[in-house]
């Protein structure tokens, strides 16, 4: 039995299925049908703020971090994206898109510290399990390597030491000369549908300078993804009556950041259904369409 306490729960390693899971017993969830936490004024309710972008005057801000009230560590913020309820990413500016991932990059060096990892994600839409709606992305510092991106890992630095190359240079520029999965690409920034997708409609965002860290990306190179991520949201949105997604960061783990053989992605996963009983039974997800075919659609919801 491998065991690990965390923050006031643990982590148990299941043999079997090769993986940790975190038990959270004390943790609350968010109320429902409480005023929103997060919009600005006599409502607001939060912990103390732990970084902001502040707005045109020092009482006012762009985005903030604070701690998750509900966390599931003591080192897990809320990255509230804007003051506005009802901005979203897929509608919002290109700048304001921008602004979001120069905070993922902040709140992501500053939890480091005594993490192995620290992972990035945002939900969209109730088939995301969001409990408040007001639009946000959440930063967790984990004390382990989840299993999955240990074997990440390992097929990445494996790959490198027989070609010499990062996986990711060769799996873009075969998506780049066959074209059919690329949503877009603009400049070095480069979104496709992947060949064997997670779920229906997946979008990675990725960039044709490789780098393993993503809080290192340069600004200018930072507005770019931005604005490639926001049109690829707004393709989705149209194309599919805007579904709930997961929007995942895929970067090095804490130490790696400067090796040769990862590259960052983002992830766009739509959650338009429950798992099937096939996906659950076997863990092989079942898509109901083909990437060629969710590219092109995609493509043609581009302005
Ligand atoms: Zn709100």
């Amino acid at each position: 039995m491998t065991t690990k306490p965390w923050h006031g729960g643990e982590l148990r390693w299941d043999h079997l299925g090769g993986e940790w899971s975190v038990l959270a017993p004390g943790r609350e969830v968010a109320p429902t049908g409480a005023p929103c936490p997060f919009c600005p004024g006599d409502g607001e309710d939060t912990p103390p703020e732990t970084w902001r972008l502040p707005g045109e005057t020092d009482a006012t801000w762009r985005v903030r971090a604070v701690p998750n009230r509900y966390a599931l560590s003591d080192r897990h913020e809320v990255i509230i994206e804007s003051p506005d309820h009802d901005w979203d990413l897929a509608t919002g500016t290109d700048d304001e898109a921008g602004a979001v991932l120069f905070a993922w990059q902040e709140r992501h060096r500053a939890l480091r510290h005594g993490a192995a990892q620290v992972v990035v994600f945002r939900g969209h839409g109730p088939g995301a399990g969001i409990s408040v709606s007001h639009p946000h992305s959440q930063v967790v510092g984990l004390p382990v390597l989840s299993a999955a991106t240990r074997r990440e890992l390992v097929a990445m630095r494996e790959h490198y030491d027989r070609s010499g190359r990062p996986f990711a240079a060769e799996l873009l520029a075969g998506e780049l000369s066959s074209g059919e999965r690329i949503v877009l690409a603009e400049g070095r920034t480069v979104a496709f549908v992947p060949f064997a997708p997670a779920s229906g409609f997946e979008i990675r965002i990725v960039s044709a300078r490789h780098r393993a860290d993503f809080a290192a990306i340069p600004r200018d190179e930072l507005g770019a993804i931005a604005r490639a991520l926001r049109l690829v949201l707004s393709a989705l949105r149209e194309e599919l009556d805007d579904p709930s997604y997961h929007l995942i960061l895929h970067t090095a783990p804490v130490g790696l950041e400067h090796v040769p053989y990862l590259t960052w992605s983002l992830h766009v996963l739509p959650r338009q259904y429950v798992p099937a009983g096939l996906e659950l039974a076997s863990g092989i997800p079942v898509i109901t369409s083909t990437p060629e075919e969710s590219a092109k659609r995609l493509r043609n919801r581009l302005p």
